[in-house]
């Protein structure tokens, strides 16, 4: 089913492309041997090219390099083989260089592909129009004094990868998909930590709305939007912002925009820039980058399992539904933990736990994956003990909340709180009799026709023997009283 929004005149169609900044995982900057850990003292992780003093020269990190082919593999992309570093001219008090080294016409990567999954399983392919590494620039603190604006070199001179998809975006969901799957890639790979609360994952969004069937109409860019939520917020405002422009009889024009997340509406911010305004030419001071094959073919072969491949794998290995082996394969760390859990035993039943109580008492304790409510042993543990029939399915859930609480394993907390699943059929007898006792007027009931009262009796049974008994052997047990 296709996305569109309403308006006066009937249904419109949403195009986006996104311009997603990343900073590269690395110790030392892209053309610098400064520091880029977060976080640090103003100005400490500054070198002299990094402050752009005269007669300094950049020097390519290795590393830095090594990362972006890395993203483009993971990304099925194009690895450009020769690519050149070019400048992008601008002045800003951040940018002390006046210039920022970028990838304008050659960039590392090409052409690549993102798979997505949307809400109700549909697959979609995102084409990826290009990756190229760039310099991030320093931070302007302009509300720190009335009267002066603070600089942070910290950032500047940190790599950032551009990744730049086509067009090919049709709602917000869709934008939000594309930004969770790459975010997901990044992590994967281990070439940007995707915060984007911390500012190393940024997107731009370029917004258009049509007419079903038309061409491109002119689009927007809304600038550097710094959660995947406001993304698809800023989308659907900028969508209706243009629609009601459209059918006004006005024109959309070509603009940068900020999206204001207190109010839910973008405003202009200047009027688009073009290429030519930023004179870019290819930088002096460095030749072009030209990778070894080989290099190229070793880092593909180090490349991790990736999410695709994992969430297909689990699916066949086992036996998983492919929305629960999504689920398990947005984060490496869960899907090695649901791993540890399903290995050698009900793998249906594994993924259910984690996908459903796990993740319950992670929102609960605000705990992360990497230091998880409970370890995965302890939940295969548990699992062992549903499976070999020490304890039932919903006594199950009392013990993991106490492992939760107590950190204990599973089985200890069984002994000491006596919760062994009862399969003693005279103490199931017992308590049937007793329940059946108690409410004679409901047995009478239930052998005039009443059939519907047999799972209040076996309610009853199960409360009366504190809710241990096995439910199959009470549900037997009571047919053989009531008939
Ligand atoms: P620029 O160099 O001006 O930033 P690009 O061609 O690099 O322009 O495109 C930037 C982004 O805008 C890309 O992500 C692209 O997919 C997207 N884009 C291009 N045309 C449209 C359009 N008509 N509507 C929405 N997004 C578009
Ligand atoms: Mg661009």
């Amino acid at each position: 089913m296709s996305f569109t929004l309403e308006g006066r005149t009937g249904p419109w169609e949403i195009v986006v492309g996104l311009e997603v900044h990343a900073q590269v995982i690395s110790k030392a900057k892209l053309f610098s041997g400064a520091a880029t850990a977060f976080g640090a003292e103003p100005n400490s992780q500054v070198s002299f090219v990094d402050a752009a003093f005269p007669g300094m020269l950049p020097v390519i990190n290795r590393e830095c390099v090594a990362q972006a082919v890395r993203t483009g593999l993971g990304l099925a992309a194009e690895i450009n083989l020769e690519s050149r570093f070019d400048r992008k001219n601008y002045f800003y008090a951040d940018l002390p260089a006046g210039y920022q080294i970028s990838q304008y016409q050659m960039p590392i990567v090409g052409q690549g592909s993102v798979e997505i999954v949307l809400e109700d399983c549909s697959v979609r392919h995102i084409g990826v129009t290009r990756l190229h590494l760039e310099q991030d620039a320093g931070k302007s603190f302009h509300d720190r004094d009335p009267a002066l604006s603070y600089i942070d070199l910290n950032r500047a001179g940190v790599a950032l990868m551009e990744i730049v998809s086509e067009p090919d975006i049709r709602s917000p969901e869709e934008a939000g998909a594309y930004l969770r799957k790459l975010r997901s890639i990044l992590r994967y790979l281990g070439t940007c930590d995707g915060n984007m609360d911390e500012g190393s994952m940024r997107a731009d969004v370029n917004v258009s709305v049509r007419k079903a069937g038309e061409s491109f109409r002119t689009r927007c860019e809304v600038k550097n939007v710094n959660s995947i939520r406001f993304v698809m917020h800023a989308i659907e405002a900028e969508a209706r912002r243009q629609i009601e422009v459209w059918e006004d009889g006005g024109q959309v024009e070509q603009e940068t925009r900020l999206y204001d997340p207190s109010r839910g509406i973008t405003r202009s911010m200047r009027s688009k820039e073009d290429a030519h305004d930023y004179r870019y030419f290819p930088d002096p001071d460095l030749l072009p980058l030209v990778l070894d094959p080989a290099w190229v073919e070793r880092l593909k072969s180090d490349l991790p399992e990736l999410p695709d491949a994992k969430r297909s794998r689990f699916m066949r290995d086992y036996g998983i539904p492919a929305y629960d082996a999504g689920v398990l394969t947005v984060d490496q760390a869960v899907a090695d933990y649901f791993e540890i859990v399903a290995k050698g035993r009900d793998a249906r039943l594994a993924s259910n736990w984690v996908t459903g109580n796990l993740f319950a008492a992670m929102n609960e304790t605000g705990k992360s994956i990497d230091d998880a409510p409970v370890p995965a042993t302890h939940l295969g543990q548990l699992l062992d003990l549903i499976a070999d029939g020490t304890i039932n399915g919903r006594i199950a859930k009392d013990v993991f909340e106490a492992m939760v609480e107590s950190g204990e394993a599973p089985e200890a907390i069984v002994e000491a709180r006596g919760l062994r699943q009862l399969t003693d059929t005279r103490a199931i007898d017992t308590a049937i009799a007793q329940v059946l006792d108690a409410n004679a007027d409901k047995v009478a009931e239930y052998k005039s026709g009443k059939e519907k009262l047999f799972g209040f009796f076996v309610g009853q049974a199960m409360k009366a023997t504190g809710g241990k008994a096995n439910p199959a052997a009470v549900n037997e047990a009571l047919k053989r009283a009531l008939s």
